[in-house]
């Protein structure tokens, strides 16, 4: 899909699978296993296209048309000049 990563000028790419986190409007969906590919030097990752819409259109099946999800997690929130 790549010839050149746009970061590091790196050719080289692997065909991997990685969580991706999609955040629309402060609401979060994390999908495990999404496949990309990712620069074998500095690591950035690769999306199709084809593959983020998939991952929105299953965004608004939960939270538009309320699917269930296989999991769902609570997750904790801080602001940094508060951490202590
Ligand atoms: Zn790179």
């Amino acid at each position: 899909m790549n010839t050149k990563c746009h970061f590091c000028g790196n050719k080289n790419f692997k065909e991997t699978k990685v969580q991706y986190i999609y955040k629309h409007n402060d609401k979060f969906l994390i999908m495990d296993d999404v496949p990309c590919e990712q620069c074998e030097f500095c690591g950035e990752q690769y999306f199709e296209g084809k593959i983020l819409r998939q991952i929105e259109e299953e965004f608004n099946r939960i939270y538009v048309q309320g699917k269930k999800p296989i999991k769902e997690l609570r997750i904790p929130i801080e602001a940094f000049p508060a951490m202590i």
